[in-house]
């Protein structure tokens, strides 16, 4: 980075609190993959001391002080993004008392393996004491970080830097309009999943799960992956260590491999960031909508289609000759894209996946207005499935209990899900645009064209442009929800004959 003396005093200053956060990130790394369940406490006790040293670097006077010397740098420069994103972390640490920041982080810490207990449990009873605790502290936090119009806005902020509920709603009822003549149509249609289910041996699923995220362009050198009961993607302060995690049913063969293309399309991203911005504000990708729209397209636009098939199927066949034998390709391809309204949000459709999110965003509003309670979160859950997706779950654990990220504290942060899902195609599209040749390379397992593309326009950027200025810059428009509901409207149609 090319920073002058004021800007470069700043950013070491600040490289503290980036330190402590990697810190942060490993034990909570390990607490979702190796950690014993006795380590809980302390675990929670290490977490909430180094989020608050972290916090009250981001806050000092120091800091104040640094970014008053370091003034208003040229426009477009490293050193204006540095201070914008910097200016903006010290205001909103700034609002946060310390002992809200401490007892949010102990919380969320306990309620994880609380969480985990209730699902396995099917218990919901069980969670509420904890879901209320973290229900208040978010609406703590709204208040003391202010907001316009509605108290949502100030959580949603926090993972989509200038998103509003405002905003959203309107993106949200172009999806269901867009898509519910599609929806009904395949809600009658017959199931065709049939060739995923079977024996699928773990140690051969996660072998194919690799090569796929080798072909990819995942760099093994700086990463890793490991299992989890809910996959993930962290990273420790740069591109050099950026980790991924998958859970495997020995029984199917979807969950872990396409979790496997979803994590590793995370990590490229995050993998790519310019090495220049590690520990500094630029570091780590820019929001976790422009994330997820990189997970998105390498799970679906890329892991989904015929060209990507058509190199790899040939070598799933190899792997579980017994499994799919008897599946031609077009099968193989149908049942990966079967739609139909189902329970799991993770495991959902392309076509049905927004309404779960459409479902949480409803809900976690009216949690945080005061408008519903935490009690009553089971039945308002199941009348809203009900509404939108026309199906009641089994029961609470394969429906409110199915996500961790109530209980965790991440209220706001559904909505990225679908801003993910719309960015993906707008961006693949602007991609092909520009390098028509991508479809013929994935035809040969080659992504070297897509993923340069997407390294030059989103990655290697890191957090220097806001997320929608980002989206504008590598596609020439703001984001917009066409391309994707046009994608969908195609592949769907095409699926179901329609
Ligand atoms: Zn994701």
């Amino acid at each position: 980075m090319n920073l002058d003396k004021h800007t470069r005093s700043l950013v070491d200053h600040l490289a503290a609190a980036s330190d402590l956060d990697s810190a942060a990130a490993v034990l909570n790394w390990d607490q979702q993959t190796y950690m014993p369940p006795g380590g809980i406490t302390a675990r929670a006790e290490a977490l909430a001391t180094l989020s608050r040293l972290s916090h009250e670097i981001t806050a000092s006077n120091d800091t104040a002080r640094l970014l008053d010397a370091a003034g208003d740098p040229e426009p477009g420069s490293d050193a204006e993004a540095v201070v914008r994103v910097a200016r903006r972390d010290h205001e909103r640490a700034t609002k946060l008392p310390s002992r809200l920041v401490v007892e949010t982080s102990r919380a969320t810490t306990l309620a994880e393996p609380a969480w985990r207990q209730a699902r396995a449990d099917n218990d919901f009873d069980s969670l509420v004491p904890h879901l209320q605790k973290i229900l208040d502290l978010q609406r703590e936090t709204a208040e003391h970080l202010g907001y316009r119009d509605h108290a949502y806005d100030a959580l949603l902020d926090r993972y989509e830097p200038g998103a509003t509920k405002s905003r959203l709603e309107p993106m949200f009822e172009d999806l269901k309009r867009g898509t519910a003549n599609v929806v009904r149509a395949v809600s009658t249609a017959d199931d065709r999943t049939a060739p995923l289910h079977g024996a699928f041996d773990e140690g051969k699923q996660e072998t194919f799960g690799k090569s796929i995220a080798s072909a990819f362009g995942y760099d093994w050198g700086r990463g890793r992956q490991d299992r989890a009961p809910h996959p993930f993607c962290i990273n420790f302060g740069g591109p050099g260590d950026v980790r991924v995690t998958t859970r495997f049913d020995p029984n199917r063969l979807s969950p872990a491999l396409f979790a496997t293309l979803h994590e590793a399309g995370h990590a490229l991203y995050e993998q790519g960031v310019d090495p220049a911005y590690s520990r500094s504000p630029l570091a780590g990708g820019v929001s976790l909508g422009i994330h997820e729209s990189q997970s998105r397209l390498w799970e679906n636009v890329v892991g989904r289609s015929r060209p990507f098939w058509d190199h790899f199927y040939p070598r799933l066949r190899d792997a579980f000759p017994e499994a799919f034998g008897g599946t031609s390709p077009e099968d193989f391809y149908r049942a990966i894209n079967a739609a139909s309204p189902s329970e799991i949000r993770v495991e959902a459709d392309e076509l049905t996946y927004n309404l779960h999110v459409v479902l949480r965003f409803e809900l976690e509003v009216a949690l945080v207005e005061g408008s519903l309670a935490v009690t009553d979160l089971p039945d308002a859950w199941n009348a809203k499935m009900e509404e939108h997706l026309g199906i009641t779950p089994k029961d609470n654990a394969r429906g409110v209990l199915q996500d961790d990220h109530w209980a965790i504290g991440f209220f706001g942060y559904f909505p990225t899900y679908t801003l993910g899902n719309v960015l993906s195609v707008q961006l693949f599209e602007a991609a092909l645009k520009g390098h028509p040749e991508i479809p013929t390379e994935m035809e040969r397992g080659e992504f070297a064209t897509l993923l340069t593309w997407l390294r030059e326009n989103v990655h290697r950027h890191g957090k220097k442009h806001d997320p929608e200025a980002l989206v504008e810059n590598a596609t020439g428009r703001p984001p917009d929800t066409a391309p994707y509901l046009r994608y969908l409207e195609e592949k769907f149609g095409e699926l179901y004959d329609l």
